[in-house]
């Protein structure tokens, strides 16, 4: 009689402790036991991983915009969630805004779960949305089992998602501090950005005139206040500017709850490089400097940024402006969702960081900020969702070849490090065209976590 269902070999394993030679069995689609790696075991399955391959946990990104229904024509589920698994990415949470409707209401929620079933080729789970008039929906979006709530505190891009003015930040914090839920911010200062020159034209430098690092210190300024005047959970998006890691790390000292994630666009390009007209560079907060990227790496080996996700924002080459490159007119959002996990292990291993250190950012604590225990390392007892890289194989990006619904990214023509040759979702490999997704909810609401 066999143990196990499966059992993958491994020279190398990204384990919580560090990397070793390891055997990862699985049952039921949870790692039932962890051994040496000719660990004697017996199982329906075995599979030994080559010589130049390392097994990581499943990435799991907390920052997608999936866009579905309602602008399906800038990505939509199917296309993001193979995206997703074609990247070693097991988990993605959708953002609540861009779609119609965005998820501010237990409804949307419902619409947005219903369209996402069929079609989730990894497991999906939903952030909500905080915008004025919704406070009284925030509770029960809760209990319905988002992971949190996103608000922004300027103009979002999109009408239907406004934004909350500084006051209504204070209110919204202490309701979600009754219930103990987290609140996600974009934060960009709308006065700030109100009193810089307005983007225009095709110059990079322009568009990153319009959005200074004063815009991003200001708002994660207050951000922190209210939470330090609440109590409430607070989660920085895409932090970009350097500047604010000072007064993130001191409000980390003093207590004040708060979590700060950064993207692999900032960590991996800088602003000198971007060519007239590129708007696929163009994202909100803006790429920034070469200095203002190496502090963001120090800041993530210092552990005031704790997690990297993609902030995957895509939209049709029409939205992008390509043929005009204005900067001022151009969408605002980058595409990265597939390339993200090489693009950031490409530019660490440069820095002389480990596969450990980027497992510790884009796996285990977004799963930890997300309250998925269940995923995010390998782990007795956790979801068996798994990559296989091989670590030192270069490819170049080709936009076309990405799953990606549209073929539009600054990592086109990119040499990365990292193929991943291999992703694994609850103890099956993600091969073919059987969708084996499942919808996620946060892991003490109410509903089951199972359609
Ligand atoms: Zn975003």
């Amino acid at each position: 009689m066999t143990e196990f269902d499966l059992v993958l070999r491994a020279r190398r394993a990204v384990l919580p402790t560090g990397e070793q030679p390891a055997s990862v069995a699985v049952t039921g689609g949870r790692i039932a036991a962890i051994g040496a790696f000719d660990a004697p075991v017996s199982a329906a399955r075995t599979v030994e991983l080559r010589a130049d391959e390392v097994l990581l946990p499943g990435m799991v990104d907390t920052h997608v915009h999936v866009n579905e229904p309602g602008r399906t024509e800038w990505e939509g589920f199917a296309s993001a969630t193979r995206a997703a698994a074609a990247g070693g990415v097991t988990t993605i949470v959708d953002m609540p805004l861009n779609s119609l409707p965005p998820t501010v209401d237990v409804p949307a929620l419902h619409t947005k779960r219903a369209v996402a079933a069929a079609k989730a080729y990894v497991d999906v789970g939903f952030w909500g949305g905080a915008i004025p008039g919704n406070i009284n929906e925030l509770k029960g979006l809760h209990e319905e089992g988002v992971f949190g709530f996103k608000c922004f505190l300027l103009d979002s891009g999109v009408p239907e998602f406004p934004p909350l003015s500084p006051a209504d930040l204070v209110e919204y914090l202490t309701a979600i501090h009754e219930f103990d839920g987290l609140m996600i911010v974009h934060a960009e200062d709308a006065g700030a950005i109100e009193h810089s020159p307005a983007a225009h034209g095709s110059g990079y430098e322009g568009f990153l005139r319009s959005r200074p690092r004063g815009a991003e210190n200001t708002a994660i300024a207050h951000v922190i206040e209210a939470a330090r005047w609440t109590g409430a959970r607070v989660h920085i998006l895409h932090l970009s500017s350097s500047d604010a890691l000072p007064m993130i790390a001191s409000a980390k000292r003093d207590g004040v709850r708060l979590t700060v994630e950064t993207c692999p666009h900032y960590l991996v390009f800088d602003a000198e490089e971007i060519a007239a007209g590129a708007t696929q560079f163009k994202c909100c907060p803006p790429i920034r400097e070469p200095e203002n990227r190496d502090l963001l790496w120090q800041g993530l080996a210092d552990g005031v940024i704790d997690c990297i996700v993609s902030d995957h924002s895509p939209c049709t080459p029409e939205l992008k402006q390509l043929d005009t490159g204005d900067f001022g007119v151009a969408w605002g959002g980058i595409a990265g969702l597939q390339v993200a996990l090489p693009a950031v292990w490409t530019e660490a291993k440069q820095r002389g960081f480990a596969l450990t250190d980027v497992a510790r950012w884009m796996s285990a604590t977004p799963a930890a900020l997300a309250g998925l225990d269940h995923k995010g390392g390998l782990v007795v007892g956790r979801d068996a969702d798994l990559a296989v890289i091989a670590p030192d194989e270069t490819f170049t990006v080709d936009a076309a070849q990405l799953r990606h619904r549209n073929p539009i990214t600054p990592y086109a023509g990119r040499t990365l490090a990292g193929v991943v040759r291999q992703t694994w979702l609850r103890g099956e490999e993600l091969v073919g065209d059987e969708t084996r997704g499942r919808l996620l909810s946060r892991s003490d609401a109410l509903q089951p976590a199972v359609t």
